[in-house]
């Protein structure tokens, strides 16, 4: 009896996805899954709070909030090389600002569930048009962190300096992935300390991305990283 109620339980959940979006028929089995089981766990977190810059960009920390964004600018995943090479995902305003490509790299790629759930966020916020589809800014030659290492993609490994992959403010793809990542860090109640973690490194990680002192101060005291000073 148990057994039977849990499977009606899953029949009805999976007859009603948090997400309206809709998959191309060029994305394959294995994708369009990992996909979904990444998109059905961002509509399911929860969290008592949100920093301000969360409120301003996503609004609360809730699962049916963040699929309310999400479908708000995405319709459509189909699949695309995204330019080739290491691309995880894109958005391609020539084919419509609403609909998103993903590469093979997006299963192919080992990171944490986490870190492919704010790739996906990231490229949503490339659908705003009336922003300019936040474009990227260069990041800086040399580009070194605070320790003087070369800054790299957390992603790939690859060098980042004079690469279109930086942001000058927390509103871009790369500070808005940034905020959710860090507010998931914070703020969520029923993420496991493992899905904790993985968001403060990757998030630790898209901030270093903002390269603009008075954005990255921002976010900073937004996440309640601010040094006290003596
Ligand atoms: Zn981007």
């Amino acid at each position: 009896m148990q057994k039977l109620l849990s499977v009606l339980l899953s029949a009805i959940l999976f007859s009603a996805p948090a997400f309206a979006v809709k998959f191309e028929a060029n994305v394959d089995p294995a994708l369009r899954q990992q996909m979904t089981d990444d998109l059905n766990f961002i509509g399911q977190v929860q969290g008592p709070q949100a920093t301000p810059l969360h409120q301003k960009v996503f609004g609360a920390l809730n699962g049916p909030n963040y699929a309310k964004w999400f479908d708000s600018r995405i319709v459509s995943i189909g699949k695309n090389a995204c330019g080739g090479g290491k691309a995880v995902a894109c958005v391609i305003p020539m084919l419509g600002s609403n609909r998103m490509w993903v590469t093979p790299n997006y299963t192919q790629f080992s990171h944490p569930q986490i870190s492919r759930v704010s790739v996906i966020y990231h490229e949503a916020r490339h659908s705003e048009v009336q922003n300019g589809n936040w474009s990227h800014a260069t990041c800086p030659t040399p580009f070194k962190d605070a320790n003087g290492n070369d800054v790299k993609s957390v992603w790939t490994g690859a060098l980042l300096q004079g690469e279109p992959a930086c942001d000058v403010t927390p509103f871009g793809s790369y500070g808005s992935a940034t905020i959710l990542l860090k507010n998931i860090a914070i703020n969520c109640a029923n993420c496991n300390s493992k899905v904790r973690a993985d968001a403060n490194l990757y998030g630790n990680d898209q901030l270093g991305r903002v390269i603009n002192p008075q954005a990255k101060a921002a976010m900073l005291t937004d996440f309640g990283m601010n040094r006290r000073r003596r």
